[in-house]
């Protein structure tokens, strides 16, 4: 991101005087530091804020210019007359200070050229599938998605001459070419072309991921590099899953489960290349929806802990699991430590770092003796969301998947008796002790 928070060699060069060159930080000699480190400073020089150790929230609507001329020069930018984006701050539609930090610092985590973040993580996904499609064009995408992912493009992007194709997440490589090609047919049959390929892994609730290597390869062969492969990383980023590394080119997050961590804020984000970010960037500036500056601000605090807090939130689900694994009151667990396809454990192998701490706890029973145990937890809360400092518990049949036509939710496996559960970052016995005294009431 260019602006006065940039380190990049390319905003020193187009400096204005506000604007002073600065070393490359990243570094120590030749030693590249983790985004662990960078966390904590990279993108911000308190310098420009008065000597303030962290960065102040920048409530303002509008920037000044230097001069006329910086003014032009930016509104080049901001209007694409000029390739790269705005070389300065010009208005809080287009961009703050707070959000060029945030979008820095959240790059570093996925190795991405470029960052993005929206109000919501609905608002980056809806407007990045917006920026994308045309009449005629044809989505192709992995089910289930998170529900109102999946009604924008059933229900909105329709309305605008836009079909997709869907395909289950665990399809093999030879299923992803057959879905490709029927989606081309469709894209040509309608005057349009295959706009995007939208991924969600793990699927929400059935945990099942999706191989992203060998939907690049199918793209690479049934369409083109030109399609990009855009995929939510919600439920395993940014520390378990890496999708960039894997043949993703755009990657999207919900901010309001792990990375704001704390159950306290609502934002959005994509990251990739800048070829992939420009024209959402465009489209943002027009329609608006960019995080405004408070929430940034929450979020930068989020980042310098979310390595901690997801490391201690992936051992308890780990502990927890293996005390849940043979217990007499339950079924069997959708948890990614412990899956029995070997496909699916493929997959984990190859793309996944950590079983995360989010899975579905099937008890013995059906919907009563969910809910008895639902109704019977201590520590952990009955809400939905997840990747907060605290354990929440929900019933998606009978909460988040209520609407779902019962024939989906049997396909999809959301049973009565699936307990979607997220582990927080209280001690793992104390968990384990509350899981146990519910599960003795069921
Ligand atoms: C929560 C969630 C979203 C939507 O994000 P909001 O920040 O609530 O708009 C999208 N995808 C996944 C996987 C989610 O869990």
């Amino acid at each position: 991101m260019a602006g006065p928070h940039d380190t990049s060699e390319n905003a020193a060069v187009a400096s204005s005087p506000r604007r002073t060159p600065r070393p490359d930080k990243t570094h120590i000699g030749t030693h590249a530091l983790k985004p662990s480190t960078l966390m904590m400073g990279h993108g911000y020089d308190p310098d420009l804020s008065e000597g303030a150790l962290k960065p102040p929230i920048f409530l303002t609507s509008t920037f000044t210019f230097p001069s006329a001329a910086d003014g032009k020069r930016h509104f080049e930018g901001i209007t694409g007359k000029r390739p790269g984006g705005a070389a300065g701050l010009v208005y809080s539609r287009f961009n703050g200070p707070n959000q060029e930090i945030l979008e820095d610092r959240l790059s570093l985590w996925d190795g991405a050229e470029d960052a993005l973040t929206f109000s919501s993580g609905m608002t980056a996904i809806c407007i990045l599938m917006m920026a994308f499609v045309s009449q005629g064009d044809v989505i192709v995408h992995s089910g289930p998605l998170y529900a109102a992912s999946e009604g924008f493009v059933a229900k909105v992007l329709s309305k605008f001459g836009v079909t997709y194709v869907d395909f289950p997440a665990g399809a093999s490589r030879a299923e992803m070419d057959a879905v490709l090609e029927r989606a081309k047919d469709q894209a040509a049959r309608q005057g349009g072309k295959v706009a995007m390929i939208y991924l969600e892994s793990p699927a929400n609730p059935t945990n099942a991921l999706v191989d992203i290597e060998a939907m690049q390869a199918a793209r690479d062969s049934v369409l083109s590099p030109d399609c990009p492969i855009a995929i939510d990383n919600t439920f395993l980023g940014p520390l378990w899953q890496r999708p960039l590394q894997h043949g993703a080119d755009i990657v999207v997050y919900s901010l309001t489960k792990y990375v704001g961590g704390h159950s306290d804020l609502v934002a959005g984000s994509i990251a990739g290349a800048k070829r992939w970010m420009d024209p959402v960037r465009a489209l943002r500036n027009t329609m608006g929806g960019i995080v405004d500056p408070n929430t940034a601000w929450m979020l930068l605090r989020s980042l310098e802990t979310v390595e901690l807090r997801m490391q201690r939130a992936g051992e308890n689900a780990a502990k927890i699991c293996a005390f849940l694994k043979d217990h007499p009151k339950v079924e069997r667990l959708g948890y990614l430590g412990q899956i029995s396809d070997p496909r699916q454990q493929d997959i984990y192998n190859r793309h996944c770092n950590g079983a995360g701490s989010t899975f579905s706890l099937f008890i013995e029973g059906g919907e009563a003796e969910a809910f008895r145990f639902l109704d019977n937890l201590v520590i952990a809360k009955l809400a939905v969301s997840l990747g907060g400092t605290e354990t929440l518990a929900s019933l998606p049949a009978a909460m988040t998947h209520l609407s779902v036509p019962d024939e989906r939710k049997a396909a999809l496996g959301i049973t009565d008796n699936l307990v979607r559960i997220s582990i927080g970052i209280e001690d793992a016995d104390d968990l384990i002790a509350d899981f146990d005294q519910a599960l003795a009431k069921v």
